[in-house]
């Protein structure tokens, strides 16, 4: 079979941006419910470390219930959604506080972001959700994410933050996403109830087998509500988005620097590159509500690979909303790119031929100085 060969290692070691999810089993002690706060020394080193080399860092962590359901002196099995909700509520401000806690003192800033699943399936959210990442990002700080539990009721909740977790990898361009977890990657049969179960290092393809291996929900998760179906499914979202996935042990001293000497791991790979993945998801989108016709200085500002400014576009045609996937056509008739908009077609008709200064005073907002940013371009 497979190994996770130093190729993959060397991924890890090449990436330049990390999303790491830290189940509640981990931060959490099972008796107490309270964090395990010399657990996540380590972790913070570990993520100093990545810093250090120049790598974004993202956590996405749970706890927020469980922290609350200690605090609240909530006992019993199962709580009820309001329950879960006011846990969360009470938990949520000491989850945050405990990276903080670690972080600061290694002179990173921690920035809780909490999102909710409209945040994620909604396009213009999704650029509103991604602007902030980014700006977080190359600010140097460390964004802690988790779901805003106390305001997501059951059918708009993700539930469990592995799913979580390969959204805001999709949405930061992340092209690596630890899955840390209490058990060291995939297995054909779950090995705590079967001793032929074999360990599966690296899965190059999420086939109808892999996923059968994936069983349900974890049974053995006391805190957490993840098990390996879960993280499949997280794994599939992710792959295509041009991000790799990691699932392995987290309930070790140093987590990722095990992993990266060589710790039991299992890879989901991705074949493509986040930037690649994101122009073909441009491009495949099946419905193009708009076009923009742009002027000669504009079509050759694109094909440099520059953002489209209001001051190069001279049509606007359709009816689209922020986010929507539109085409760009250049004075010639021929279709040059498809971008995602950052302003609604009504907006972008007030603003076309305009300079990008003149946005806030037109409109009374910016969503920023290109109607669409290089990011959302894909030329064709
Ligand atoms: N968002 C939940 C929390 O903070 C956890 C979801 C999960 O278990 O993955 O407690």
């Amino acid at each position: 079979m497979k190994q996770a060969d130093t190729s993959l290692i060397n991924a890890l070691q090449n990436a330049k941006r990390v999303v790491i999810k830290i189940g509640s089993a981990l931060l959490l002690d099972g008796i107490t419910g309270h964090i395990n706060r010399d657990w996540l020394y380590g972790l913070a080193a570990d993520i100093d470390a990545l810093r250090g080399r120049g790598v974004d860092v993202v956590i996405v962590s749970s706890g927020a219930i469980g922290l609350g359901r200690a605090r609240l002196g909530l006992r019993g099995d199962e709580l009820s959604l309001e329950q879960k909700q006011a846990c969360a509520a009470a938990g949520q401000a000491q989850l945050t506080q405990s990276y903080e806690d670690v972080l600061s003192p290694l002179g990173h800033v921690t920035a809780q972001t909490l999102m909710t699943l409209p945040d994620t399936e909604d396009r213009r959210r999704w650029l509103n959700g991604r602007r902030t990442l980014k700006t977080l990002l190359a600010l140097g700080a460390v964004p802690v994410v988790n779901e805003n539990d106390t305001v997501s009721t059951d059918e708009i909740r993700y539930g469990d933050n592995d799913r979580l977790a390969a959204r805001v990898a999709q949405m930061c361009g992340a092209d690596m996403l630890l899955l840390l977890s209490d058990i060291d990657g995939l297995y054909t049969a779950d090995p705590r109830r079967d001793k032929f179960a074999v360990h599966i290092p690296v899965i190059d393809a999420i086939t109808p087998q892999i996923e059968a291996m994936g069983g349900s929900e974890n049974p053995d998760a006391g805190v957490g509500t993840g098990g390996m179906a879960t993280k499949i499914a997280a794994a599939r979202i992710a792959v295509a988005a041009g991000c790799h996935v990691v699932v392995t042990r987290g309930d070790v001293a140093r987590p990722i620097s095990a992993l990266e000497t060589g710790g039991r791991s299992s890879w989901f790979t991705a074949h493509i590159d986040p930037f690649t993945a994101r122009k073909q998801w441009i491009v495949g989108s099946l419905n193009h509500p708009g076009t923009i016709l742009v002027d000669a200085g504009a079509a050759q500002a694109l094909k440099t690979g520059k953002s489209l400014l209001p001051a190069g576009v001279t049509e606007i045609s359709g009816q689209f909303t922020k986010g929507d996937p539109v085409s760009i056509v250049g004075p010639d008739g021929h279709k040059l790119a498809y971008g995602l908009t950052a302003y609604d077609s009504e907006d972008a008709k007030r603003i076309a031929g305009m300079k990008s200064q003149d946005i806030i005073a037109t409109l009374g907002y910016s969503a920023g100085a290109a109607l669409i940013h290089a990011d959302d371009l894909a030329l064709l």
